[in-house]
C-alpha cells in the first residue's frame, strides 16, 4: 500500500482548501494547524477537540510521519550529533551546538549535496533529494527538545549549515522557516536563523525579494575567481562578479550584513594577494568574516594554513575596518563539525547506539 502523505506537507492554504472540500468550517483547519505545529501532535486520535468522524476521515487521506532520531553522538565539548531517519528511510544529520550564551541547531536541507566543494565531506554523498518542510522543521523540534532535556536551556539559534544547499531547496526551506517563526508554530525570531549558501546568485536575489527576515552567510573561501572555481565548482556558473552583484542587492533590500565563511588553506588561499582580494570584496559588500577552522577530511591537497597566515588575514581585515573572527570548530571528535557531515554513523555500526527517550 502506498504511504499516505504527511498532513503537514500541505501549505496553510492547501490545508484550508482540503478541510473545506470535506464540507468543514475553516475553524477546523485552524484547530488542526494548532495540533500540528504548536502542540506537535503526531497522532490524529489525540486531536481531542475534533469530532472523531473528522479525525477518521482525515486519516483516510493523510498520516503524520515525524522524523526519528536513530542515533545520538555526544562530543566531549557538549556538541550533540543526531542521525535523523526520514520517513522513507534516508538519513540526514543535525547538530546541537551549545556555547555559554547560545544553543544553536545546525540543520540539513537536502539528503546529500550536489555542489562538489572539494574540501567538504558532504560533497562525497550524492544528492538524493530535497527535504520536505516538515522534515526540516522536525530537526529543529528535536534539537529544541534535546536542549531542554539534556541542558535545561532553550534553543536560541538555527543555522542551515548541515547537509545540502538550502537555496537549492528554496520553497521547502522557506515554508519550514515560516512554521518555525510563526506565532502559530515555534514562534522563534527570524533574526536568529542563518541561511548559509555556497552562493546561488539567482536565489540570493529571490531571497532578498521575499525577505523572510533571516540572516545570510556565504561560503566564500576565496575572492579570486580562478582559485574559487578550482575549489568550489559552483563558481564557474555563479562567479564572484555576479555574486557581488547579488549580495549588494541583498543588502539594498534587507539592510542585513552578509557573513562570509572562509577557511584558510596552505598554498591555496594563504598568499597576500588572497588577503587583498578578500579585503577588496568586503569593501564592496557590507559584511563580516568568519575564519573557520579547517576540519580535515583526508584529502592531502587541503591543509589548514599556518597561524601566522590566519593572523595576517585578521590584521588586514581589521586594518580596513572589517569585522573578522576566528571560529573554532565544535564536535570534531564525533564528525559533527563544519564539512564533516557525511552519515559516518551509518558506516560505523560499532559506535554504540544511544536511543533518545520515548518522550522526546
Ligand atoms: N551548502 C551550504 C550549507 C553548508 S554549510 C553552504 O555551502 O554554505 C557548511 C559550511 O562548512 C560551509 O561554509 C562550508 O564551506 C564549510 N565547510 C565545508 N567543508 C569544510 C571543512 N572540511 N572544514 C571546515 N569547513 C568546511
Amino acid at each position: 500500500m502506498a504511504v499516505k502523505p504527511d498532513l503537514r506537507s500541505l501549505s496553510s492554504d492547501k490545508l484550508y482548501q482540503y478541510i473545506a472540500s470535506l464540507g468543514e468550517k475553516p475553524f477546523r483547519a485552524r484547530q488542526i494547524e494548532s495540533w500540528l505545529w504548536q502542540k506537535n501532535c503526531t497522532d490524529f486520535s489525540q486531536m481531542s477537540d475534533l469530532p472523531k468522524s473528522l479525525r477518521e476521515r482525515i486519516s483516510q487521506d493523510f498520516a503524520i510521519h515525524p522524523v526519528q532520531v536513530d542515533q545520538i553522538q555526544r562530543s566531549v565539548d557538549g556538541t550533540i550529533k543526531n542521525a535523523v531517519r526520514l520517513p522513507d528511510g534516508m538519513v540526514v544529520e543535525s547538530v546541537l551546538i551549545p556555547t555559554d550564551t547560545r544553543i544553536t541547531a545546525c540543520i540539513s536541507s537536502q539528503v546529500g549535496c550536489s555542489l562538489d566543494c572539494r574540501f567538504c565531506a558532504t560533497a562525497r554523498l550524492k544528492r538524493m533529494r530535497n527535504l520536505d518542510p516538515q522534515e526540516i522543521y522536525d530537526q529543529v523540534l528535536t534539537i529544541r527538545q534535546q536542549a531542554e532535556y539534556y541542558l535545561e536551556r532553550p534553543l536560541t539559534n538555527i543555522v542551515f549549515m548541515g547537509m545540502g544547499e538550502p537555496l537549492l531547496n528554496y520553497s521547502n526551506v522557506l515554508r519550514a522557516i515560516d512554521r518555525i517563526t510563526s506565532p502559530s508554530g515555534l514562534g522563534m525570531s527570524p533574526k536568529r536563523i542563518t541561511l548559509s549558501t555556497v552562493g546561488i546568485v539567482k536565489m540570493i536575489k529571490t531571497l532578498a525579494d521575499d525577505n523572510p527576515g533571516v540572516k545570510l552567510a556565504v561560503s566564500l573561501h576565496s575572492a579570486i575567481e580562478e582559485v574559487r572555481s578550482r575549489i568550489m565548482p559552483i563558481n564557474r556558473t555563479n562567479d564572484l562578479t555576479s555574486l557581488t552583484d547579488a549580495l549588494q542587492y541583498w543588502y539594498f533590500k534587507t539592510r542585513s550584513k552578509v557573513t562570509f565563511e572562509y577557511v584558510v588553506w596552505k598554498n591555496i588561499n594563504d598568499r597576500d594577494e588572497d588577503i587583498n582580494a578578500l579585503v577588496k570584496l568586503c569593501k564592496k559588500i557590507p559584511s563580516k568574516v568568519n575564519l573557520i577552522e579547517y576540519n580535515a577530511i583526508g584529502d592531502p591537497n587541503f591543509e589548514q594554513a599556518e597561524p601566522e597566515r590566519i593572523n595576517a588575514y585578521l590584521t588586514a581585515l581589521a586594518h580596513h575596518g572589517i569585522v573578522a573572527k576566528i571560529r573554532r570548530s565544535r564536535g570534531k571528535d564525533i564528525d559533527a563539525a563544519c564539512g564533516q557531515l557525511a552519515n559516518k554513523n551509518d558506516v560505523a555500526p560499532e559506535i554504540p547506539k544511544k536511543r533518545i527517550p520515548e518522550t522526546l
